[in-house]
């Protein structure tokens, strides 16, 4: 298959002109040009370019984003959808201008049926807010990237968090969505029978689509009970390749852990200043454990006598839900507090995945590497899931020291690579990682993946310049 487009060209000014005053016709002052709110649209969070859109479109229904896309497609000016912006690999930014479509506004609970154990939301709600709504019902929602995230950019990044390792990532947990294609059409991917063989899995392939198929207008999710006990605490160890091997003893024997993140002794310390912690200054697992009084008190038991094994401990796991949620928003801010580490700064966000036999290895090669290197590098990882997160700081006025993060984070990639891994995990592809793609899935996948994107979106409107490599 080698379904290649021509390269994408960024339009001609009176196209985008054109564009805007049909936009403005239709959508008044939801159509925003200000410097500041194109440039909070392309927002990076990481060292990468910030590439402003030429407006910013606010849109409150399907319908709405029907008129923008059907505006855009007619003089081939691209879109990129916006959630919260919040996404690490360059997802948001418009290299070729256009129109950013902001789904903020559309932020409605459309439907909860809790006696089937699952919702229908549109794109802006944020998964708090989802969360909020459905507490009164005793059900959750568990995906948790460390942002609050809107649930359509969630599925468009295939995004996880701490909970997969129990409840798996966005792709697990999406029962149906609706979709508006590049011509401006609306589709249903699938209905919400817990499963289905009806032909071609759609649903899936917008998942992690990163908004360069089509916009996500309303999205079907399944949802879980409120466990009626859980346990938790933190795990010291006396070194990354200690927690490692827990971990994988934890996940072989079969325990069924609902959270176990891995923080580096650098990790621990900036944690510990950034959200006034205690804790003990060596690598740390966090640990939780969701089911019945019995089955939790069980289960932290037997993950304290794993640690034991591998010279941790002690651990010391509470149910009380004050200390949970302060230890679990430490863990979420941990890309802050990171980032705390090196003021004046910016950092290379950036994670990858390894079968979990092959973590505790890539790991402690990984942190050889870092000290070779010489490079603030704190590690944070949903080892649970073989995945971690590196938050390089670099001096971006320093160009060799940009040059050795480059190359380290090259071969991060590589090495999880040849461990039969990935080069992300849970972050997505964007900008940032468009140059492994073809490495990791070989000429074939990659054509195929062009020969979807030109059967929907023909003239390369849907967020050009992601995911896809162009050679
Ligand atoms: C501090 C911090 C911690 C994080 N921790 C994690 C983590 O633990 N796990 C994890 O997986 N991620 C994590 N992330 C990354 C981020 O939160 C996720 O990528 C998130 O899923 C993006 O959601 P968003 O609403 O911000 O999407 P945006 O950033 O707005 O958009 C992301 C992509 O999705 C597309 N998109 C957005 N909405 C739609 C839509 N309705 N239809 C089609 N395409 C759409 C956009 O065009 C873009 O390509 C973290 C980020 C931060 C800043």
């Amino acid at each position: 298959m080698s379904s290649r487009p021509a390269p994408f060209v960024r339009p001609s000014t009176a196209a985008i002109a054109a564009a805007l005053a049909a936009l403005s016709a239709r959508f008044g002052n939801k159509v925003v040009t200000s410097q500041a709110v194109r440039e909070q649209h392309a927002n990076t969070a990481t060292w990468l370019t910030n590439e402003p859109p030429d407006a910013v479109v606010f849109v409150a229904s399907t319908e709405d984003v029907q008129a923008v896309v059907r505006i855009c497609a007619e003089h081939r000016v691209p879109v990129v959808a916006f959630g919260t912006g919040s996404s690490l690999e360059g997802q948001v930014n418009a290299p070729f201008g256009g129109v950013s479509i902001d789904l903020s506004e559309m932020k409605e609970v459309v439907a909860v049926h809790a006696e089937d154990l699952d919702c229908v939301v549109q794109p802006g709600v944020t998964r708090k807010q989802l969360n909020d709504y459905l507490r009164d019902q005793g059900l959750f929602f568990p995906l948790d990237p460390g942002a609050d995230a809107s649930l359509g950019g969630m599925v468009a990044t295939r995004c996880s968090g701490t909970n997969a390792v129990r409840y798996g990532t966005m792709k697990d947990n999406v029962l149906a969505l609706k979709v508006v294609l590049p011509d401006g059409e609306v589709m249903n991917t699938a209905r919400r029978a817990k499963k289905s063989s009806a032909g071609y899995d759609l649903t899936r392939l917008f998942v992690g689509s990163e908004g360069t198929l089509g916009i996500i207008t309303e999205v079907t999710l399944k949802l879980h009970g409120i466990p009626e006990a859980i346990s938790g605490g933190v795990c010291p160890f006396p070194t990354v390749e200690a927690a490692c091997n827990a971990t994988i003893m934890t996940i072989q024997s079969g325990l069924p852990v609902a959270r176990i993140e891995l923080l580096d002794e650098i990790q621990v310390k900036a944690s510990n200043a950034y959200s006034k912690l205690t804790l003990p200054e060596s690598p740390c697992l966090f640990v939780e454990f969701h089911g019945t009084a019995a089955g939790v008190a069980e289960q932290s038991e037997r993950f304290g006598e794993i640690a034991t094994e591998f010279g941790g401990g002690p651990f010391e796991w509470a149910t009380k839900a004050e200390d949970r949620t302060r230890l679990w928003q430490a863990r979420h801010d941990g890309f802050w507090a990171g980032c705390a580490l090196r003021p004046g700064t910016k950092a290379i966000s950036t994670d990858v995945c390894v079968p979990i036999s092959r973590l505790a290895e890539c790991l402690t090669e990984t942190q050889r590497d870092i000290a070779a290197t010489g490079v603030t590098a704190p590690v944070l990882g949903h080892v649970g899931d073989g995945n971690f997160h590196l938050t390089l700081l670099v001096d971006l006025t320093d160009p060799e020291e940009i040059a050795r993060a480059k190359a380290f984070s090259g071969r991060l990639v590589e090495r999880a690579l040849a461990m039969e891994g990935t080069c992300t995990g849970e972050h997505g592809v964007g900008q940032g990682k468009i140059k492994y793609l073809k490495a990791e899935h070989g000429e074939a996948a990659i054509g195929a993946m062009w020969a979807i994107k030109q059967a929907f979106d023909p003239h390369g409107i849907m967020n050009p310049g992601k995911i896809l490599p162009l050679c």
